[in-house]
């Protein structure tokens, strides 16, 4: 069976209560490519409110999450909260939380690991900075971070889907070329291939995030490696409707 493209679009921290519910009228007008997985992350103190609204094909996930239930962790929420609220996804890895908030790639890895153990679904992001892709590190580097994951994900690879987020290209215009995410996405899949399994190489999903917008996204979309985007920026704007629909 072939991937399922998944669309994901992180709104950070951004959007108030009429904001959010601007988007989802806005999405629920679409009209969304049926073939297409659409997940929207949603800052935490919205969750509720936006899995109250989104239609059944539009599903929610946090931004981040805890690695244990429950305790004093002040300021935390855990998988089980995600899903006592109904969502069934989480965002974790994304490279704003290792670099503002300093997680580490064994951190991202119990995270994720938790979050599968309790049933939501996981978009795990990876990615270089410019200096490591100046220095010729990237391969290296989306590999040590995929590699920290590998124990976690276990045998729930059909509950991830991987998002490669070169981090100069998030949220500064700078988009990978459709040959520069490919060839990231393709030597990843011979790297899983290596060091998974040659099923969980061609049945996993890879999201390409960076600058995607309208204008980019069906180049971008009709590499054979790239089954997705996350989307951060271009996700609050009504172009997010184009990009769900890139491959049509
Ligand atoms: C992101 O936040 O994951 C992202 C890719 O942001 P942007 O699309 O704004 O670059």
């Amino acid at each position: 069976m072939g991937r399922k493209f998944v669309v994901g679009g992180n709104w950070k921290m951004n959007g108030d209560k009429k904001q959010v519910t601007e988007i989802v009228d806005t999405l629920k007008k679409g009209p969304l490519d049926a073939n297409v997985e659409v997940v929207v992350g949603v800052p935490a103190i919205y969750l509720e409110y936006v899995q109250s609204i989104v239609p059944n094909t539009i599903n929610v996930a946090a931004q981040n999450c805890w690695k244990s239930p429950k305790g004093a962790f002040t300021g935390e929420i855990s998988p089980a909260m995600i899903k006592d609220i109904g969502a069934n996804w989480v965002i974790l890895g994304h490279s704003e939380r290792r670099t503002i908030f300093g997680e580490k790639d064994d951190l991202v890895a119990e995270k994720v690991a938790h979050a599968l153990e309790s049933g939501l679904k996981v978009i795990a992001c990876i990615g270089e900075t410019l200096e490591e892709r100046e220095a010729g590190k990237t391969e290296e580097v989306v590999f040590r971070q995929t590699k920290a994951l590998l124990p976690a994900i276990g045998s729930n690879w059909d509950k991830v889907v991987l998002a490669y987020e070169p981090v100069w290209a998030i949220g500064t215009g700078k988009t990978a070329t459709p040959q520069q995410a490919q060839d990231v996405h393709a030597s990843l899949r011979n790297w899983l291939s290596a060091n998974a399994s040659a099923d969980v190489a061609n049945s996993v999903r890879i999201q390409y995030g960076g600058s995607v917008t309208a204008a980019n996204a069906k180049e971008l979309a009709a590499c054979p490696d790239i089954d997705g985007f996350l989307v951060g920026g271009a996700s609050l704007k009504p172009e997010f409707v184009d990009i769900v629909n890139a491959t049509q």
